[in-house]
């Protein structure tokens, strides 16, 4: 099996917002673009991997929320690569409609008083746009995995998983307490925003069913298997739905 890597871009420092970057042999998809204005931050991560815009074959936006959409059009042309997200989301990223954030705990609250979840974005057209309950194969851009719906958090949400048994999720879950100027990343937690937390639980046990080992979030992780089971059980036992 090919060796891939996984690396975290942090936007935000201590795994508050992260973008990732998955490196096979041959070819480099990077996950999500960050708040507005990451390009900048994401060219220098880039360029400590001696990488550089023009390197990225693929950009995956797993949905429209700000701090993953925030920066894609401006990257969608420094890295003159495609984008691919889902339909499900499209009148977001062209801005034609002003997301709701439900915002979920502290973090919600702080990032929606900064006001940076509203402010809008450079609105983009997806160049590939997933529909419905599509596969799309990730072997044409060189890497052994495939990206899907996992619609929950929002209507559009896309899940990438890796034939090794990792998956980057987006925001189906996040990890962090910020205790004394320190993240603790292990402990499973929801999102700053989530749409329909019962529909995300299930996306998650569908995940773990089909052998998912290690989940590579938005906002903290990576969580092992485990931790996202008992984080999804309790949802679906509390019956959360707003
Ligand atoms: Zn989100
Ligand atoms: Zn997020």
């Amino acid at each position: 099996m090919e060796q891939l890597d996984i690396v975290r871009i942090p936007i935000f420092p201590l795994g508050m917002i992260n973008a990732h970057l998955i490196l096979g042999s041959d070819s480099k998809i990077l996950v999500d673009s960050g708040v507005p204005g990451s390009e900048e931050k994401i060219g220098r991560s880039l360029s400590r991997l001696g990488l550089s815009f023009k390197d990225i074959d693929l950009i995956v936006v797993t949905h429209a929320h700000a701090d993953h959409a925030g920066s894609a059009g401006k990257l969608q042309q420094l890295c003159a690569a495609p984008i691919l997200a889902h339909r499900g989301d499209l009148a977001y990223f062209q801005q034609e409609k002003a997301m709701t954030y439900c915002a979920t705990g502290w973090f919600g609250r702080l990032l929606l008083k900064s006001g940076m979840p509203l402010r809008p974005y450079d609105q983009f057209t997806p160049d590939i746009l997933l529909k419905d309950q599509e596969v799309f194969d990730l072997s044409e851009f060189g890497i052994s995995g495939v990206v899907f719906s996992t619609p929950g958090h929002t209507q559009g949400s896309i899940s990438i998983t890796l034939s090794d048994k990792r998956a980057l999720v987006g925001d189906l879950v996040a990890s962090g307490i910020f205790l004394g100027g320190i993240m603790l990343t292990g402990k499973a937690r929801q999102p700053p925003f989530e749409e329909n937390p019962v529909e995300v639980a299930r996306q998650l046990l569908h995940l773990l069913d089909k052998g998912q080992e290690t989940f590579y979030l938005g906002h903290g992780g990576p969580l092992p298997a485990r931790e996202v089971r008992r984080y999804a059980e309790r949802i679906l036992g509390e019956g959360k739905v707003r």
